[in-house]
C-alpha cells in the first residue's frame, strides 16, 4: 500500500469561468479598454495552493496561469479571494497591456483602479500573516517590534538586531517558540 497525496495545485477554472461563477465579470469588464490584454487574461488558467502560508496569490504572466492561496477558499472568506483574485488579474492584464512586467506600479495601479479595486500592494489577511503562522517570534527590547518566523531561523537573536533600532539599541530576545516537532516526524520529512 502506497500513500497517495493529492495534487497541491489542482486547476480549478480560467479567469473567465471563475469570473462568472464568483459573480465578477462586470468587474472585469471594466477592463475592456484593454482589449486584447483583457481577452487573454480571461483564457487563464487558475489554479489553488495549500502550501504556500503567507501568499495570497500569484500571477504567471508568461505562463498564462493564477496561483490562489487554498485558505482564500473557505467559507466566509470570499471577499479576501474576490480581492486576491482581481489584484493578480491586474498583474496580467497591465503585464500584457505595456509588454513588460509592471510590478506594482504605474500600469498596475491604473488597471486596479478601473476594476474598482484600492490599488494597495497588499492587503493585510489575518491568517495568512505571519505573525498566523509563526513557529517562533524575537522581540526588540528597545522598540518592541515583533519579528515573526514562519520557518525555524538559523540564526540565533542574540547574533541578530532590531533593523529600527540598530545593533547597539536593538537588542533582540526570543519571545515565543511553538514546540518542535516530534523526531520521527522529522526524519521522514523529505526535503524537496
Ligand atoms: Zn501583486
Ligand atoms: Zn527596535
Amino acid at each position: 500500500m502506497s500513500i497517495e497525496e493529492f495534487d497541491p495545485s489542482p486547476t480549478v477554472g480560467t479567469v473567465r469561468e471563475l469570473s462568472r461563477k464568483w459573480r465578477l465579470e462586470s468587474r472585469l469588464n471594466r477592463a475592456a479598454t484593454y482589449g486584447t490584454a483583457l481577452d487573454r487574461c480571461l483564457d487563464c488558467e487558475v489554479e489553488v495552493n495549500g502550501r504556500a502560508k503567507t501568499i495570497a496569490g500569484t500571477a504567471f504572466t508568461r505562463e498564462r496561469r493564477i496561483v490562489l492561496n487554498s485558505a482564500l477558499f473557505k467559507l466566509g472568506r470570499e471577499a479576501d479571494r474576490n480581492s486576491t483574485f482581481l489584484h493578480e488579474c491586474a498583474h496580467i492584464i497591465a503585464n500584457l497591456h505595456r509588454r513588460r512586467d509592471c510590478g506594482h506600479g504605474r500600469g498596475w495601479r491604473d488597471v486596479m483602479e478601473t476594476l474598482g479595486e484600492r490599488p494597495e500592494r497588499c492587503h493585510t489577511i489575518r491568517y495568512l500573516s505571519p505573525k498566523a503562522h509563526a513557529i517562533e517570534t524575537w522581540l526588540c527590547r528597545e522598540c518592541g517590534q515583533e519579528y515573526h518566523f514562519v520557518r525555524r531561523p538559523r540564526r540565533r537573536p542574540e547574533h541578530c538586531w532590531c533593523g529600527k533600532c540598530g545593533p547597539r539599541q536593538g537588542r533582540l530576545a526570543l519571545h515565543w517558540q511553538a514546540a518542535p516537532p516530534p523526531r520521527a516526524k522529522r526524519a521522514k520529512r523529505k526535503t524537496p
